[in-house]
């Protein structure tokens, strides 16, 4: 098989590479490292099976290049982290909105099959929990800019699903819960690297709000093998896939496990969601998926507990 990756240096992007190269496919990797690093595909530069390219997806002669002649494009190049999106509003819905037009564009002139990455950012703050594929969004006013992400992955969706009825393109759509381990950094403002380097530090760990917000923290592996399983089925083609995990924690008590297994000093800091995003911010309490969909059909169950999680991005950061 030969798989095409758009932002495969990033978190996901990389750890998905690899389980491709396990899997014994070849692998070609676009990504612009604005958000993703050359640090976390470096290790694969040698393998036979492995080529990169360093551009932007909003080049559309580069990707119909790119993707001539591969059997799958999974589709993770995206602005991403709740910081950076609130901070790079626009460029972030040109990479979001555009750069996935552009994707399923190139993909459809050979009917090549996408695997879209999108969020469980899109449920919003919907509060009948959990989260079903087929359930109601619920989005705050267009003035908040946290919303723009949701939005313009929504939009991903849509087009996805438009490119599969109209044109026959075959796609999934995979939407992730709360992602997380070793590469995955706390600049774009994931809250659980900023945590482990913050006690490694010693610096105060900053709970934004009243640390009672909870998420369902899902390991890396867990996904990408969930995703290569979904894209080599004929089943989940033209469908939608909650993918994470149903173990669901408040932010102030993933701040002390934290704390206890780094044996840190660190103090706790609550700051308040306007001073660490922007004015009006909005969180939603809770955010857990209803996997009965991707349990049925792969089989899907997380494997990796919190605390391995954690293990494993504490190494990470000590290395
Ligand atoms: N968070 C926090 N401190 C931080 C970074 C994040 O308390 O330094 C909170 C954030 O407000 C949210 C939760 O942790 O309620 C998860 O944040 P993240 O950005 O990792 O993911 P998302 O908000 O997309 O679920």
């Amino acid at each position: 098989m030969r798989a095409l990756v758009t932002g495969g240096a990033g978190f996901i992007g990389s750890h998905l590479v690899e389980g491709l190269l396990k899997r014994g496919a070849e692998v070609s990797v676009i990504d612009d490292l604005s958000t993703g690093s050359f640090d976390n595909i470096a290790h694969l530069e040698d393998h036979p099976g492995f080529q990169y390219t360093i551009d932007t997806i909003l080049d559309e002669e580069v990707m119909a290049r790119l993707a001539d002649g591969v059997d799958v494009i999974f589709h993770l190049a995206a602005a991403v982290g709740v910081k950076y999106v609130i901070e790079n509003m626009l460029k972030a819905l040109q990479i979001n909105i555009r750069g996935t037009e552009i994707v399923l564009d190139v993909a459809n002139r050979q009917k090549t099959k996408v695997v879209l990455f999108s969020s469980s950012e899109v449920y919003g703050k919907a509060n009948s929990l959990p989260f079903h594929e087929e359930h109601d969004r619920l989005l705050g006013p267009t003035t908040i800019n946290r919303w723009s992400y949701a939005a313009a992955k929504a939009i991903d969706e849509i087009l996805a699903l438009a490119y599969h009825r109209e044109k026959k393109l075959p796609m999934v759509i995979v939407r992730c819960f709360n992602t997380c381990g070793p590469r995955q950094t706390g600049q774009y403002g994931m809250v659980i690297p900023r945590f482990v380097k913050q006690c490694l530090l010693g610096n105060p760990i900053t709970i934004y709000g009243d640390g009672k917000q909870t998420r369902c923290f899902t390991a890396v592996a867990d996904v990408v093998r969930a995703v290569l399983d979904l894209a080599e089925h004929d089943a989940a083609v033209g469908e939608i896939f909650n993918v994470g995990s149903e173990s669901e924690i408040a932010i102030e008590d993933l701040a002390g496990k934290i704390k206890k297994m780094t044996g840190s000093s660190s103090t706790i800091d609550h700051i308040p969601y306007e001073k660490a995003y922007e004015q009006g911010f909005q969180d939603m309490r809770r955010r857990v998926p209803d996997l009965k969909k991707i349990r049925e059909l792969i089989k899907y169950r997380p494997e990796v507990s919190l605390d391995e999680i954690l293990e494993s991005v504490i190494r990470y950061f000590e290395a």
